[in-house]
């Protein structure tokens, strides 16, 4: 993360079908690289579960798996970026669409900041499917399970901070398979776009959660 001798910031996209590991490897950038965690799905539960205004607009849209419209993600994510100018910041699920992704170029221009990297982790459905149906979240801390891969050690309760699991409405079936309809029309465009800009790199989500940061953090201080 060094230039010159001089610490610089970073700002790195990460994309990829739901379930392919996104929020696992932003959590653990935040953790122990110091990255900002910006994920703007956990922005609108947030919103939901307090039934603020921006809570009530974009509910319908999260419950079913359809994307929010750009201009309210966008109006967010600026905020946001005022808020944490100058910081190294990952990118969870956004942007997800070209517009999104357009947005975020001109608000970084007008900041005078450049995104690093936008990486795909690249996952196939069935094993999307698997992942998302054994997902469990902390209602409280948010932190994430998975019953196959990492199941708390006592059902339904958290580790961290023994708060109820549950599991998220868009992560039962039929919704899954909205959510990957929408990611391949409207998301997956977006691997052009990076290619176009020279930015994208493809990580694959089945090499396992520490083989996927290990190569994320060479590509950051490489
Ligand atoms: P996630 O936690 O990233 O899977 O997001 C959960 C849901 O929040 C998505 O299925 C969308 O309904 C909504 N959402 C999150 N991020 C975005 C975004 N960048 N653009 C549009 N909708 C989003």
């Amino acid at each position: 993360m060094s230039e010159s001798g001089n610490e610089r910031s970073v700002l790195l996209v990460l994309f990829g079908p739901p379930g392919s590991g996104k929020g696992t490897q932003a959590e653990m950038l935040a953790s122990r690289s110091g990255f900002v965690h910006y994920s703007t799905g956990e922005v609108f539960r947030g919103h939901i579960s307090k039934k603020t205004a921006l809570g009530l607009k974009v509910e319908g849209f999260v419950v079913s798996g359809e994307l929010v419209p750009d201009e309210i993600v966008l109006e967010v994510v600026a905020d946001f970026l005022l808020q944490h100018a100058g910081r190294s910041i990952v990118f969870d699920g956004f942007p997800r669409t070209v517009p999104q992704a357009e947005g975020l170029d001109s608000l970084l221009k007008r900041m005078g900041r450049e995104l690093t990297r936008a990486v795909l982790i690249d996952l196939d459905d069935e094993e999307v499917v698997r992942r998302l149906s054994s997902r469990r979240q902390c209602r409280v801390c948010g932190k994430i399970y998975n019953l196959t891969f990492s199941p708390p050690q006592k059902d339904g309760v958290c580790d961290e901070c023994g708060g109820e699991l549950y599991q998220r409405k868009d992560d039962q079936e039929d919704t899954i398979l909205a959510r990957l309809q929408v990611y391949k029309q409207q998301t997956s465009p977006l691997i052009e776009y990076y290619q176009r800009q020279g930015k994208l790199v493809r990580f694959d989500g089945r090499s396992g959660r520490d083989n996927v940061y290990q190569q994320l953090t060479s590509l950051i201080t490489g």
